[in-house]
């Protein structure tokens, strides 16, 4: 079951998430990843793997993938955005995170909440589908 994961990190969370990615190469080779501009070209570089880039962060990019999820065709966001300063797109992460909840999207904002969800047997479980709420 492939799967759509997005990948997003602020500038000084990329290298935990290239790290993070690498090491987890092989779960995600398996499904259809997509990033924000810069995340996914450090990606695409990192891995080898083909990432599908929307634009930058802070030029739309957030919103894209929050269109993913609100056209229901993300399956989850692995984000490692930075608590410890200031984004001149704050509005956009903020909306990211909420359209995650509005549609019960798994998401990891950090590294831990990361392994657990992609090593969770859930996750390839085909027989597991996240409730997608009703309104
Ligand atoms: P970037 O965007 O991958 O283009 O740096 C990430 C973000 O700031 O949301």
């Amino acid at each position: 079951m492939q799967k759509t994961l997005a990948l997003v990190a602020h500038d000084h969370k990329k290298p935990d998430l290239i790290r993070w990615s690498k090491s987890h190469k092989a779960q995600l080779a398996k499904h259809k990843l997509v990033a924000t501009g810069t995340t996914g070209g450090l990606l695409t570089e990192a891995l080898d793997l083909p990432v599908f880039r929307y634009q930058s962060g802070p030029l739309g990019g957030d919103q894209q993938i929050g269109a993913l999820i609100a056209e229901g065709k993300l399956d989850a966001l692995f984000f490692f955005w930075d608590p410890l300063n200031p984004a001149p797109h704050d509005p956009d992460v903020k909306a990211l995170l909420r359209l995650c909840s509005v549609w019960n999207v798994p998401v990891a904002c950090n590294e831990s909440s990361a392994d657990l969800i992609i090593s969770s047997p859930r996750f390839e479980d085909p027989a597991y589908q996240r409730k997608v709420p009703s309104y």
